[in-house]
Formats: C-alpha cells, sequence, structure tokens
C-alpha cells in the first residue's frame, strides 16, 4: 500500500488575543477553528500601542475567518492591500502574524518550522553574548565573564553617547574598550562591534580602520540608517566585515543596499522584517549576493524561536543573539528549548516554533504597566544623540 497523502484538515483564524508585556514586548496569539493556537511577537520596541493598533487592523480586516495555512497568500495581502507598503510599524506587524500562523501551521503538519522551510542545515546555532557598559574599566570583567560561562563570540557596544565628530580622546576610548576585550578573551574569541549608528559618516572612517588592528569580526551599523547608503567601501581604509540591516524592513530594501554599498553581513530581523516568510527570502537573497547573515533579534521568546528556525534553515547563518535572558525563561512553559552548550543552542525540534508559551502568566503580566520608551539623549548644546 502506498501513502502519499496525509490528511491535514483545513483550519481557520477563529480569534486573536494582544498582550503587551514587561520588559517591552507584544504577544499575539492567535486560535484557529480546529482548537491549535500559534503565537506571534509584533513589536517595534518603544512603539508598541501602535503596532498593536496595525494588527487589530489588519486581522479584523483580513483574516478573521480565513483559513490559517494560507500564509503567503495572507502575506501578499497585508503587504499589498493598504496600497501603501513597508516601514517599520507594518512590517513588524505583519511579522508577528506571519510567525503565528507558521507556529500553527507547524502544529498542524507535526513538523517544527524549519522542516517546512526545507529542513534545517545545522544541528546548533552559534549564539554571542553582548558586552554593554559606559566605563571603560568594566569591559575586562564582562569579557572574563562571558568566556567563563562558555561564549566565544562576543558583541561589544563600546560607542555610549558621541557627536558626530569627536576628536582623537574619544576614539581612542572607543578603542581602548574593543581592545581590553581582545587582550583579556585572545585570539580564539570572536569580538564583534556594534556603533549602533552613533558615529558620523567621516567618524567612520577614522574609528574603524583603528579597530581593524582587533580583527572585529564584524563593525555593526557604523552610521545611522539613513545615511547607510553613503558609506563606500572605496573611500574607506578599514578592512573588518561591515554589518548592517536591524533596521530595514523588506527584501527591496536589502537589495538595494546589497547593490549600493558593500556589505558582508546581513543582519534581518524576524519580526520587524515582515516575518519569518519575508527574512526567508532575505537570507536566500543575501546567499546569492555572497553575504552571510548574524539575525538580529533584541526582543522576546517567539521572535528568538523564529530565529532559531530561520538560523536552522539558511546555510550563510552566522550566529544570533542568546536567547538566555530572564524574561524569556519567565514566559516559556519549557524553557529548556533555549538551553545553551557554550555558545550554542540546538535548534528546535518540536511542532511549529517550538516553544510553549505560559499563557496565564501573559495573562497575568499583561495587567502590568508597561510602557518601555528607549532613552533619549541631548548632546550638550540639547541637539539630539543617537541612542
Ligand atoms: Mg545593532
Amino acid at each position: 500500500m502506498f501513502i502519499d497523502t496525509v490528511a491535514v484538515s483545513m483550519t481557520t483564524i477563529r480569534s486573536y488575543d494582544l498582550y503587551k508585556v514587561p520588559p517591552r514586548w507584544v504577544f499575539l496569539r492567535i486560535e484557529t477553528s480546529s482548537g491549535l493556537v500559534g503565537w506571534g511577537e509584533p513589536i517595534i520596541e518603544g512603539r508598541a500601542d501602535t503596532v498593536i493598533a496595525a494588527v487589530e487592523e489588519l486581522m479584523d480586516k483580513y483574516l478573521i475567518g480565513e483559513e490559517s495555512a494560507k500564509i503567503e497568500h495572507h502575506w501578499q495581502l497585508l503587504y499589498r492591500g493598504g496600497f501603501f507598503r513597508g516601514g517599520p510599524i507594518l512590517m513588524s506587524a505583519i511579522g508577528g502574524i506571519d510567525q503565528a500562523l507558521w507556529d500553527i501551521k507547524g502544529k498542524q503538519h507535526g513538523a517544527p518550522v524549519h522542516d517546512l522551510l526545507g529542513s534545517n542545515v545545522r544541528e546548533q546555532v552559534r549564539v554571542y553574548q553582548n558586552i554593554n557598559s559606559d566605563d571603560t574599566d568594566d569591559y575586562r570583567d564582562l569579557a572574563n565573564e562571558a568566556v567563563e560561562a562558555g561564549y566565544n563570540v562576543l558583541k561589544l557596544f563600546p560607542a555610549t553617547q558621541r557627536q558626530y565628530v569627536e576628536g582623537p580622546e574619544e576614539i581612542d576610548e572607543i578603542c581602548r574598550r574593543v581592545e581590553i576585550v581582545r587582550e583579556t578573551v585572545g585570539p580564539t574569541v570572536d569580538i564583534a562591534v556594534d556603533l549602533h549608528g552613533r558615529i558620523s559618516t567621516s567618524m567612520c572612517q577614522r574609528l574603524c580602520s583603528r579597530l581593524d588592528e582587533f580583527d572585529p569580526i564584524f563593525i555593526e551599523e557604523p552610521v545611522r540608517p539613513e545615511r547607510m547608503l553613503s558609506i563606500d567601501r572605496q573611500s574607506l581604509s578599514f578592512q573588518s566585515p561591515l554589518a548592517l540591516g536591524e533596521r530595514l524592513h523588506t527584501r527591496w530594501e536589502f537589495k538595494t543596499h546589497f547593490n549600493q554599498i558593500p556589505i558582508d553581513i546581513a543582519q534581518p530581523d524576524p519580526t520587524h522584517a515582515g516575518g519569518i516568510s519575508e527574512v526567508r527570502r532575505i537570507a536566500d537573497i543575501a546567499d546569492a549576493n555572497g553575504i552571510d547573515l548574524v539575525f538580529n533579534c533584541s526582543v522576546g521568546p517567539i521572535a528568538s524561536s523564529s530565529c532559531l528556525h530561520l538560523a536552522a534553515y539558511a546555510p550563510n547563518t552566522v550566529m544570533q543573539p542568546t536567547p538566555a535572558n530572564r524574561y524569556i525563561s519567565d514566559y516559556i512553559e519549557n524553557p529548556d528549548v533555549f538551553s545553551q552548550q557554550d555558545s550554542y543552542v540546538d535548534v528546535p525540534s518540536k511542532p511549529g516554533l517550538g516553544i510553549h508559551i505560559d499563557r496565564e502568566t501573559v495573562t497575568e503580566q499583561a495587567g502590568n504597566s508597561v510602557n518601555w520608551q528607549n532613552p533619549i539623549w541631548r548632546h550638550d548644546d540639547m541637539s539630539f544623540a543617537e541612542w
């Protein structure tokens, strides 16, 4: 007897709930007619209410009563149906919905999401630890702690509040922080440097060429997003790989950047860039351009798990941020899914996204006031400073 089909009953989207929870996250729960539930994380950090309004509008207008499995069909409608497209709010709203629909589809088929994307190409995903302090003296201890915890890659944020154009003392201080970490961890631990868009295009050239000496695995977002397209490797003297993309939101934005500037590492975010569906495409386009991936993920467990599935699928993945975070384990019943062996997390193997959200805790926490905003920094003359 040959079996070439397995009955998978059609399931429609029946209802949804949104939860704004500490520290700065939004969880979307979609329930279907068959009782299957999927979770997504639609959020732009600091603009939670705006994204919630967008999700409500999209769900109510387009998705209630529709078949949950038609993910790409829905993606096209959500992206193109309003005539105006793209941007962080719409793409993050679509991103959270898309994650929840993939979660449902995986559960429907009894398969992890990466299996539905093709398959996993790796068993584990490398993860990095952030190191961030305003005090240069902290960098040695923080680096030691991370290495003792097993990390073999660290990401530093050495450029705290900066004027766009700085003198030698400030440049020396940024370099000193990276130098301390290199001295502490030696050559076998990788160091990434995230400049958080805090420096000018002209300072980028001066600073990044100095950072080459410490062999960073990459230098991330040296200048603010609207200035990224001004970076021209020919006019710059630094050799370190260039990473960016956490503030790009569609495959077309990535394509423009891939075509115009010499990116070595793309950093799409599975929430902010339109969900698993769109980030998968960005991953493939990056691969076709000879560009590797370090996924961005600065929010909660559902986005982190989405990241792991994409990292499992995409051969050009280098690593992603560690999901080790107190808040993440607060919201899931199976925190072992994120358990780490040194600098590695196993690819999830359970159906869907592979995490069990603790709805009771989520409901409880959603009652608490959550109004996280990123800090607003000012220079001495009160002009705006990049956070
Ligand atoms: Mg960054």
